[in-house]
């Protein structure tokens, strides 16, 4: 079935993404609501999702978005950028288990493919906002829907250098253009700036970091004291990882920070290692050159580990 012919169908829409939404997650939500509002107005549509960066308010609808599914039943639900239930945020899992008819569009290589009623998982793609686009009736996407879809995009492929990047995402980018998007004022105010605190502290876990395995790997992390001192919020340290990794020589980033009481694990790689296989050890999953975990342990001990890992796989 289309995403059209599932819209028909319903009178009232929930739109899901993951915990700690980033720019992908908020992105394809935001695209498909706009794709919703603009052609369905009939259509009831909610779009639920926890805190995520100010600086994507310059999307349409990003002022719409609820912090936390309230029970109310809909007839259709949707499950973006999501691998599982227990990654869905704002209390959808609920929602999901309940709605008439649900519809997973994702691309993590750990997705299960049997999530929803229908599952729309490409793993090769950039970015769930890529797979959203090429479901949707591109004729009838707006500037909105194509600002939001983009975002998503620049993102996900870290501003299109990236390997995922593809002809196809350039594609979606070029009709988006075409479209009327504001491709450089995203790219500047969402990608490439950040806050003056969230820089400072980018700098000192800079400062703090290491190379193990013969310089293929960096590291660093940031402890509960640090982020203390600096002011700063899980989501100010959210793009760390993709500023260590600038390193020149280094296959794999490692990057671990406090979110919730335990230390978040983020993983990098640029051409070989599988870091969704090093996360899955640790419970975690994404994709083999971006992916995450959750430990309890102190990086000092933790990182070790991953260290060995790597230095398996780099042995394969
Ligand atoms: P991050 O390092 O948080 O930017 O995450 C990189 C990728 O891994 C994203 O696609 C996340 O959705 C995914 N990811 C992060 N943490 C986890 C986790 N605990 N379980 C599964 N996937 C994760």
């Amino acid at each position: 079935m289309t995403i059209d012919e599932m819209l028909s169908k319903a009178s009232s829409v929930a739109i899901f993404g993951h915990v700690r939404p980033d720019g992908d997650c908020i992105g394809s939500c935001l695209g498909l609501y706009n794709y919703i509002v603009d052609n369905f107005p009939n259509i009831q549509v909610q779009v639920f999702a926890e805190a995520f960066p100010p600086s994507y308010n310059l999307l349409n609808g990003a002022d719409q978005v609820l912090s936390e599914y309230d029970g109310r039943p809909v007839d259709l639900a949707f499950l973006m950028d999501t691998p599982s239930f227990e990654r869905c945020g704002a209390n959808g899992a609920k929602c999901l288990k309940t709605a008439k008819f649900t519809c997973n569009i994702d691309h993590h290589i750990s997705n299960p493919l049997n999530l929803c009623s229908e599952n729309f998982v490409e793993p090769q793609a950039s970015s769930a906002s890529e797979v959203l686009y090429f479901l949707l009736d591109s004729n009838k996407v707006s500037k909105n829907a194509a600002n939001s879809m983009y975002l998503g995009i620049v993102h996900d492929t870290g501003a299109f250098k990236f390997s995922a990047t593809s002809k196809r995402t350039m594609n979606a980018v070029g009709d988006f253009i075409d479209k009327g998007c504001d491709f450089a004022k995203i790219i500047n105010d969402t990608y490439y700036t950040r806050s003056y605190k969230a820089t400072l502290i980018t700098g000192l876990a800079k400062e703090k970091c290491k190379l193990a395995l013969n310089g293929k790997v960096v590291y660093s992390y940031i402890t509960p004291d640090e982020m203390q001192r600096f002011d700063v919020t899980p989501m100010d340290l959210s793009s760390v990882v993709d500023s260590i990794r600038e390193v020149s020589g280094t296959e794999v980033a490692i990057f671990l920070y406090p979110v919730n009481g335990q230390y978040k694990i983020s993983l990098r790689s640029n051409y070989i290692v599988n870091v969704n296989k090093i996360a899955g050890t640790f419970g975690g999953g994404g994709h083999e050159k971006a992916a995450g975990a959750s430990t309890d342990e102190h990086p000092e001990v933790v990182i070790p580990k991953i260290l060995s890992l790597i230095e398996e796989a780099l042995k394969n």
